[in-house]
């Protein structure tokens, strides 16, 4: 019986992916530090960004009773509206996720990418920035799709890399008209994996040995740009295609 249930286990590990194989780890508390700046072009107030992190954390990632990871907003940041990714992460100290808005035209070459989230290799420090670039595609979706831009990126702030499981808040696609107001099983498995509550089940995933790194196909897509020193190969852009929107990474 008890094989039965590690196979399960290791069966469910299997859908979600990680950045690296072992990313680095937060301490229990994740301390989220957003921008004291508005964000002109996202049309988003540096006020209204904290409120959406927040949402996004209440809503998701803090939800999971299984994972002992809890991630809480720290004091703000100043942040230049033209820093990119790498500029924005190394702000942050170990523990720290740097949240805010880049009008950069490097770190943004579309207008359809709504957000990138990433990691450092090695250290446990994050980033979430949203497209502020002119006419950015993240003005004009609604609240639900905010929060939920949020909560994917810092999924993958915290080593998260995309699931193949629909609907999953960590899918590489959404669906048209689909917004994940929750997380599924999938999701919470994830960072279940990365933080477990419980000291038994530490380390279980990894003796399955069956997560996947982040590089699946449509990842392999992606410019490897950030590899090197971010693993920033992961952001959502919305392209219209018959019923669904693609997340391209
Ligand atoms: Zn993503």
């Amino acid at each position: 019986m008890k094989y039965l249930i590690l196979l399960f286990l290791c069966f469910e590990a299997k859908a979600f992916t990680l950045l690296t194989r072992n990313p680095a780890r937060y301490p229990s508390e994740i301390t989220i530090r957003t921008s004291d700046a508005d964000c002109t072009n996202a049309g988003l107030t540096a006020k209204g960004l904290r409120e959406f992190v927040e949402r996004a954390v209440d809503d998701y990632w803090n939800s999971v009773p299984t994972s002992r990871a809890k991630f809480k907003l720290g004091p703000t940041i100043t942040i230049p509206a033209s820093s990119t990714t790498d500029q924005m992460i190394a702000l942050g100290i170990e523990g720290e996720i740097i949240v805010g808005c880049s009008d950069n035209a490097t770190t943004f070459t579309s207008t359809s990418t709504l957000a990138k989230g990433g990691m450092l290799t090695n250290t446990a420090v994050g980033v979430v920035a949203i497209n502020d670039i002119a006419n950015t595609r993240f003005a004009t979706v609604d609240e639900l799709s905010r929060v939920s831009t949020f909560a994917h990126e810092l999924g993958h702030a915290i080593g998260i890399g995309h699931s193949r499981v629909e609907y999953s808040l960590m899918y590489y696609a959404v669906v048209a008209g689909v917004v994940n107001k929750y997380l599924t099983e999938d999701d919470a498995d994830a960072i279940t994996y990365l933080y477990p509550s419980d000291k038994e089940l530490a380390g279980l995933g990894g003796a399955c040995g069956s997560v996947d790194l982040g590089n699946d196909d449509d990842d392999k897509k992606g410019p490897g740009s950030f590899v090197l020193t971010l693993l920033l190969g992961f952001l959502i852009t919305v392209v219209a295609q018959k019923s669904k929107d693609l997340i391209q990474p």
